[in-house]
C-alpha cells in the first residue's frame, strides 16, 4: 500500500525519455501478416503498383515486415512535443468507485484539437507526403476525428488536404466540419459527384447517406486521378500501426518508471491502429517469450469483424478499387445498423492484429452500445474526462475486469486506451440520456449477406 502512494494520478514522461523511434511488432511476428493483394492479379501488391496510391517512403513502411524500428524524423518530433508525451493516468477515482482491488491505469491520446490519437499517424503520413514534394493528399473520414487530424497536420506543413466525409456524418456532424475547414481543408460529402465512383454509387443506390468503404473509393479515385497527389488512411494500414506505436512506447517506458507491469491490456478495436499501437511494445516481449500479458481487442456487437467475422482476403472499400488485405472481415458490403451510435464501424481488421489473433495471441469480445454508454457516464462522472464512444468500448471492459477483480479478490493490474474525447458526439450522448438508444445485434443471416461479397479465389473460401 505504501508503495502504490508513490504512484501519481499521472505520470508524465520527460521530454528527453520520449521515444525516438516508432516500433515495428511484425518483425517479431514468426507468422507474418498476409500482403496486400493487386485485385487484378492476386500477386503480392509491388512497391511499384503501391506508389501511384501511397507515397514513397509509406509504402516502404507498408511493406517492411523485419525492420524492428523506425526513426521518428525530427520534424515529426517536434510536432509530437506539442500535445505528446500523453498522459498515463491512474484511475484512482474509478477504481474507489468501483471498491475494486483492481489498478487501473489509461492511456489519454484525447489531448489535441483533433480530439484522438489519430493525430500520432496524420503527422507522419503528412511529413512524408511534403517530404516526397507533393501537392497534397487525399482521405475519408467518418465520423470526422481522422479528417481534423489531418486537416491540422496538414496545415502545419503547409500541404493541400480533400476529405471525403460519409454524407451522414458530415451533415449530423457540422461543428467536425468546420474544424477542418478552420484548418484549411476542402470537405466534400460523399458519395459525390465529384469521381466516378461516386456518381456508380449514387446512381445504384440513390439517397444513400453513405459509408467508409464508399468514401476511401472516392478519396483514392481523388488521389490518383490528380497530379501530384497521394491517398492517406487513418487506421488499418501497417504502416498506420508504425505510427501508433508511440502511445504503447511511451506507456510503457512510464510504467517502467514506477516499476509497474500490466496483467492485461485493453483497447477498442475499429480498424485496429489503436490498439495495435498500445500493445505493440508489449506484445513484442511476448512473441520474443521476454514477459506475458493478456491483450483484448474491444468491438461494438453491431460490427462484430473479430469475434464474429472471417478470415480471408477481402476488398479495403465499397467500390473496391483498393488492393485486397488478409483480415477478419464482415464482408466490404456489410453496413452497420443504423442505431449504431459508437464508431468503430469498419468491416475490417488490420492484417497485423488479425494474424495475431488468428494465432491465439489476443482476445477479443463484443459489447452492446447502451453497456458502453453507461460505462462511459460513469467513467466521466469519477474520471472528469467525457470519453469518445469509441474508447468507451475499452472502459466498459476494463469495468467489467476489475469488477471480477472485486469478486476473486485479485489486484490484477488493468491498462486500457482511452483513445479521445466524445464533444462531438452529444448527439448520440443525448439518445442515451433520453433512453432513446437501443442495442441491434445483427443476425446470422445478415452477417452470412455481407459475407457473400468476399471474393472468392482458390484459397479464399469462406
Ligand atoms: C478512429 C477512432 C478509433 C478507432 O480506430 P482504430 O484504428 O481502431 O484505433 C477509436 N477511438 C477514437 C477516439 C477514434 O477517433
Amino acid at each position: 500500500m505504501s508503495d502504490e502512494k508513490k504512484i501519481p494520478y499521472k505520470i508524465y514522461l520527460e521530454e528527453n525519455e520520449m521515444p525516438d523511434s516508432w516500433y515495428n511488432v511484425r518483425a517479431d511476428m514468426k507468422n507474418k501478416p498476409a500482403p496486400l493483394l493487386n485485385p487484378g492479379t492476386l500477386n503480392p501488391l509491388t512497391f511499384e503498383e503501391m506508389r501511384g496510391i501511397f507515397c514513397d517512403e509509406l509504402c516502404r513502411q507498408e511493406l517492411d515486415d523485419t525492420t524492428a524500428y523506425f526513426e521518428i524524423p525530427e520534424e515529426i518530433r517536434k510536432f509530437y512535443k506539442m500535445y505528446r508525451p500523453s498522459p498515463l493516468v491512474r484511475a484512482y477515482c474509478l477504481e474507489e468507485k468501483l471498491q475494486t482491488p483492481a489498478k487501473i491505469y489509461y492511456k489519454f491520446e484525447g489531448n489535441n484539437t483533433s480530439g484522438s490519437h489519430k493525430l500520432n499517424s496524420a503527422i507522419a503520413q503528412a511529413y512524408y507526403a511534403k517530404k516526397q514534394g507533393l501537392k497534397g493528399v487525399t482521405t475519408e473520414t467518418g465520423a470526422g476525428q481522422w479528417g481534423t487530424a489531418l486537416s491540422m497536420a496538414c496545415a502545419y506543413l503547409g500541404l493541400d488536404c480533400q476529405v471525403y466525409m460519409v454524407k451522414c456524418s458530415y451533415e449530423q456532424k457540422p461543428f467536425r466540419r468546420e474544424v477542418m475547414r478552420t484548418y484549411g481543408a476542402n470537405v466534400t460529402p460523399s458519395p459525390s459527384d465529384t469521381t466516378e465512383v461516386g456518381r456508380k454509387i449514387l446512381k445504384e443506390f440513390p439517397g444513400t447517406t453513405g459509408s467508409l468503404g464508399c468514401a476511401i473509393s472516392e478519396a483514392v479515385e481523388a488521389a490518383t486521378a490528380q497530379e501530384g497527389y497521394r491517398y492517406v488512411l487513418g487506421s488499418v494500414l501497417t504502416q498506420v500501426l508504425l505510427h501508433q506505436s508511440i502511445i504503447g512506447l511511451e506507456a510503457k517506458a512510464a510504467m517502467d518508471k514506477y516499476g509497474i507491469k500490466p496483467d492485461m491490456i485493453i483497447g477498442c478495436a475499429g480498424g485496429g491502429s489503436n490498439l495495435g499501437g498500445l500493445i505493440s511494445p508489449f506484445m513484442g516481449e511476448k512473441l520474443r517469450g521476454e514477459a506475458d500479458y493478456r491483450f483484448i481487442a474491444v468491438e461494438p456487437a453491431s460490427c462484430p469483424s473479430l469475434t464474429r467475422g472471417k478470415y480471408v482476403y477481402d476488398f479495403c472499400d465499397t467500390g473496391k478499387v483498393c488492393p485486397l488485405a488478409k483480415m477478419y472481415t464482415l464482408g466490404s458490403g456489410f453496413m452497420p445498423a443504423p442505431n449504431h451510435a459508437g464508431g468503430l464501424r469498419y468491416h475490417g481488421m488490420s492484417s497485423v492484429l488479425s494474424q495475431l489473433y488468428d494465432d491465439g495471441y489476443m482476445e477479443a469480445v463484443s459489447v452492446e452500445q447502451t453497456s458502453v454508454f453507461k460505462a462511459a457516464q460513469e467513467f466521466a462522472r469519477v474520471e472528469g474526462i467525457l470519453p469518445a464512444p469509441e474508447s468507451s468500448h475499452a472502459i466498459k471492459v476494463a469495468i467489467d475486469e476489475a469488477l471480477k477483480c472485486k469478486e476473486t479478490g485479485e489486484e490484477k493490474t488493468i491498462l486500457f486506451g482511452l483513445t479521445g474525447t466524445g464533444y462531438f458526439d452529444m448527439v448520440a450522448y443525448g439518445r442515451y440520456n433520453d433512453g432513446e438508444m437501443s442495442d441491434y445485434i445483427p443476425t446470422d443471416e445478415e452477417l452470412a449477406k455481407g459475407l457473400a461479397g468476399v471474393p472468392k479465389f482458390p484459397g479464399n473460401e469462406i
